[in-house]
């Protein structure tokens, strides 16, 4: 019945969203070396989620799976790990969270298009991704627009699309300023996150990034919680942290920035401090340097796939409700020959209203 009801209003939402006719992928200038087959990231991420089969939040499908994942997850009890009182329900941006039962793991696979996740489960590869496809639940559901890595992310931590928590693109042009900026400053959101909103109430939460760009959103308002960036791991402190010398905690050497490694790292972190740490709520965000690099079925995606889906066991036999999705999805922007497929917007504005007329930016930057 109640996945009747889902279903329902997924299929609308999908069909009002197919009626609009889509732009073909386009690109304006792109400070990224143009390499021929080069991939980025579009529509469609994955979302799935391991062990509990209740999702009764009929009101929250806009996001897609992305929160999804993450919601229905949550159920309630009265004692937190640590043992202390808290409410059964707290309310973050108009929406109500219950408090969770046993400690719940999301993990947002950035570019973690399924197109990945069936390559590898056609050849067998990914038994943890089969087990919680089959006694869990599973989705493919579009993410919010941009479909881009800091707006989808906020997206999942505080439960509403980017129009409402602020967090535009990974780059904009500052109208206060002039200036274009990063847009990885909490200063940016308008929103309240519901990471930070639980560990007000006493949950010890854990937030980790692979990439540095989003350590600051991830850990604002956390209270008492553990929250630093793969990349940058070898500056933690426990005061600005929460844990200090995070190389040691985790057992593994710094990773580089532009590696598969860099999420592993935050994938090891995650079942260290669900050892030690008794948290209520994980949040894992891992990089998307495999998908923007290989295609689905590459033996380089289905190595990163493999180990991801070994950390996914792993975190669910330590007990944690395990919620997977992403962030976008990823495909080609080439064209046949292999040539990448672009329109110069700045370009065509400046003919269209003479040069200097308009200014292009592009919200997908991430130097
Ligand atoms: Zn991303």
């Amino acid at each position: 019945m109640i996945r009747e009801h889902f279903q329902n209003h997924f299929d609308r939402d999908l069909g009002a969203i197919n009626d609009r006719t889509l732009p073909r992928d386009t690109m304006i200038r792109n400070p990224m070396p143009l390499t021929p087959g080069f991939r980025l990231e579009t529509l469609s991420p994955l979302g799935l989620c391991g062990v509990d089969r209740v999702y009764t939040n009929r009101n929250r499908r806009a996001l897609g799976l992305a929160v999804v994942a993450l919601l229905t997850n949550l159920s309630t009890s009265q004692i937190s790990a640590a043992g202390q009182d808290h409410p059964q329900q707290i309310t973050v941006n108009g929406k109500n969270y219950n408090w969770p039962k046993r400690p719940v793991v999301v993990v947002l696979i950035d570019g973690g298009d399924p197109a990945y996740v069936n390559a590898g489960l056609a050849q067998g590869l990914l038994p943890h991704f089969q087990r919680f496809m089959n006694d869990g639940f599973v989705s493919v559901a579009l993410d919010a627009m941009p479909s881009l890595t800091n707006p989808n992310n906020v997206s999942v931590i505080t439960g509403v699309p980017p129009s409402v928590h602020g967090i535009s693109g990974n780059f904009f042009l500052n109208p206060v300023t002039g200036q274009e900026t990063m847009m990885d400053q909490p200063e940016f959101m308008r929103a309240d996150s519901i990471l930070a909103r639980f560990s007000e109430h006493g949950a010890k939460v854990v937030a980790v990034t692979a990439k540095n760009k989003l350590a600051k959103i991830l850990g604002y308002k956390l209270r008492n919680g553990i929250s630093f960036s793969a990349e940058e791991a070898d500056k933690c402190t426990r005061k600005e942290n929460g844990i200090g010398d995070c190389l040691a905690y985790v057992g593994k050497s710094l990773p580089n920035e532009y590696s598969g490694d860099l999420s592993l790292f935050v994938l090891e972190a995650g079942v260290k401090i669900l050892q030690r740490e008794k948290p209520d709520l994980i949040y894992l965000s891992l990089s998307d340097y495999i998908q923007h690099k290989y295609p689905p079925g590459s033996k380089e995606a289905n190595e990163f796939y493999v180990a991801v889906d070994k950390y996914l066991g792993r975190l669910a036999a330590l007990g944690a409700t395990v919620g997977l999705t992403g962030d976008h999805g990823m495909n080609d922007k080439s064209n046949a020959d292999g040539s990448p497929n672009i329109v110069f917007l700045q370009d065509l504005l400046d003919q269209e209203f003479g040069s200097g007329k308009t200014r292009v930016i592009l919200p997908i930057t991430d130097p």
